[in-house]
């Protein structure tokens, strides 16, 4: 790999010529400065979650050069980001905006396209505009993370008034995140839901805003998301239709308290029952979180230590090894464990939770856990932590399983229901045994649905692991959606296969983003590829994974 890295030449999009990109460059450190305009002619690093690169994934399950960016810009301000486009149109060059790029597992920071040129909006982008404590709200540029936004709520006393969401890692952008559609874990955990106003640069150039933005003067785009007309944020999420400079976000009131609670369930038959209980409990609000039920296995992954440390052989880790592991450790053996949090004061907590415990111990063996028991470094307290908002990155310790550990993940969409969970649960289990990968399931419960998030942990550096990981999920993906499930999100790699399997009536939807893309981006400059949706310039040239 050190060997292929020192030999590296800069890649140059496809379509025009290595001198004629070199000049386009210049022309736009002339706009941008020319510290703000970095080819990409280093050694390729992964670093760490901390310190991620914005060339290529560094969790990729391609080859490194694949998905790479030729060149990374960094604008400062939205007319930058006017002109870059406008740029890119001139010579017909791809661009790929990513807000931080922590996109990991789904990407990173690469871009679908080799070559394109990396529009990192965050380093520079990076100020919280607005904190509204009146309305609850804010209004962010695209280097905001989770971290930023919560420590400015400390710093400016305003913690106790009002809290953020955050996923399970809090390094990533607030925009990069939900213009993703990603989730967090409090009330508020449903990010693009959450979300009010947008300004975004079409990818002729033009700028607009969504929404009550649209009304000069206007003191409501942070809290009425709809404005006049057509709702036009949804396209602007999970495509390649615009870049999103600023974008307003909702904020939670401080309930008054909140208490984690942690339940295990002793057998993979729970599942069902259990599932059955939750739907009832979760859309009257009772379970008030977007709580997630785990299997076992990737809450012993969580203690960060490889799954050498417990098995050294092939094929899916052995249910005896696991259980026997699990058994070691404070919480005791289970088989799934579900971990929520309830909000409120005490008094309004202990009728909910005493609701939520007479229906969790319906199921024969259901134990609850007692907080108290737990050290410090228990995953529980990452879940406390995450459910009341907090950032944290403790759930970056199951990427260790493997070495050079990286992910990908399977995370197809049911109702809450035991049926489907069970088909879900068997289908993931039976394609990953085939394949031999350890099974990672977790049920992250919606209001009406809930995604099961399967992670598949590989070794990045083992090219036989990382194609087995992609058959498998492959596998997975097209075996759910012919009985009708479809993914919520999806890795860069699977964005065309994924978007396949939306193929009612002859692919109507599809054309339909087509004709969105043709007419918002003639040239197709921006993001080619991104969810599937290519512009006609790319379409017909076997772009398509
Ligand atoms: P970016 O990487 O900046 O953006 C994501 C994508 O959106 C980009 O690739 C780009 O295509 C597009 N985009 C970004 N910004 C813009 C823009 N301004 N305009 C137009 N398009 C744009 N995710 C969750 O949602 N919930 C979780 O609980 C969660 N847990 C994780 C746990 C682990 C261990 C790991 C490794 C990852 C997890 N993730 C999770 C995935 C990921 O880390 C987060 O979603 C992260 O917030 C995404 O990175 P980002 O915010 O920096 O977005």
């Amino acid at each position: 790999k050190e060997q292929r890295a020192r030999q590296r030449l800069p890649v140059v999009p496809l379509g025009i010529e290595r001198d004629e990109f070199l000049k386009a460059l210049s022309e736009l450190k002339e706009t941008l400065g020319n510290e703000h305009v970095e080819i990409n002619d280093k050694p390729l690093q992964d670093g760490w979650y901390m310190e991620h690169p914005n060339t290529h994934d560094m969790m990729t399950i391609l080859d490194d050069e694949e998905f790479v960016a030729s060149a990374v810009v960094y604008p400062s301000t939205t007319e930058e980001v006017q002109e870059i486009v406008r740029w890119a149109n001139k010579y017909l060059i791809p661009i790929f905006p990513i807000s931080m790029g922590r996109n990991l597992g789904y990407g990173g920071a690469a871009p679908r396209v080799r070559g394109s040129v990396t529009i990192d909006l965050g380093k520079r982008m990076n100020k919280i505009l607005n904190i509204n404590a009146e309305d609850y709200t804010c209004l962010v540029e695209p280097g905001v993370s989770f971290y930023a936004l919560y420590n400015a709520l400390e710093e400016r006393g305003l913690r106790d008034h009002m809290w953020i969401d955050t996923p399970d890692l809090g390094g990533g952008s607030i925009i990069g995140n939900t213009v993703d559609r990603g989730v967090g874990y409090t009330p508020y955990g449903d990010h693009w839901a959450c979300h009010s106003g947008l300004e975004v640069v079409l990818p002729t150039g033009e700028v607009i805003r969504t929404g009550m933005g649209a009304l000069p003067g206007n003191n409501t785009w942070q809290s009425f998301p709809y404005g006049f007309g057509p709702y036009s944020d949804g396209i602007f999420s999970q495509s390649n239709f615009g870049i999103v400079t600023k974008m307003g976000m909702t904020l939670m009131p401080n309930p008054g308290g909140y208490e984690s609670f942690m339940y295990t369930f002793q057998k993979e038959e729970d599942l069902a029952p259990l599932i059955d209980i939750i739907r009832p409990l979760r859309i009257s609000n009772i379970l008030e979180n977007v709580a997630q039920l785990r299997h076992v296995t990737q809450a012993i992954a969580a203690s960060g230590l490889p799954r050498t440390k417990f098995y050294s052989g092939t094929g899916r880790i052995p249910s005896d090894v696991i259980h026997a592991a699990a058994a070691e450790t404070p919480v005791g053996d289970y088989t799934w464990a579900y971990y929520g949090m309830s909000y409120g004061p005490a008094h309004i907590r202990s009728h909910k939770l005493a609701l939520i415990d007479a229906e969790f111990h319906k199921i024969p063996g259901c134990r609850k856990i007692d907080p108290s028991t737990l050290p410090a470094d228990e995953y529980f307290w990452s879940r406390d932590r995450i459910a009341a908002g907090i950032p944290d990155i403790h759930e970056l310790r199951w990427v260790n399983w493997a070495p050079n550990g990286a992910h990908i993940a399977f995370s197809p969409v049911s109702p809450i229901r035991g049926a489907d969970a069970t088909q879900l649960f068997e289908l993931g289990k039976a394609v990953q045994d085939k394949y031999g990968i350890d099974f990672f399931p977790a049920f992250c419960v919606g209001l009406r649905e809930m995604h099961l998030i399967v992670e598949i942990v590989f070794n990045r550096d083992d090219p036989e692991e990382k194609q087995r990981a992609l058959r498998c999920l492959r596998e997975m993906v097209d075996l759910a959606a012919a009985k009708g499930y479809g993914e919520y999100r999806t890795h860069l790699v699977l964005m065309d296969q994924v978007a396949g399997t939306y193929k009612w009536n002859d692919g109507a939807l599809g054309k339909f983003n087509e004709r969105l893309k043709d007419a918002l981006d003639p040239n197709g400059i921006l993001a080619p590829g991104r969810c599937g949706i290519w512009g006609k310039r790319y379409r017909g040239f076997g772009w398509e994974l």
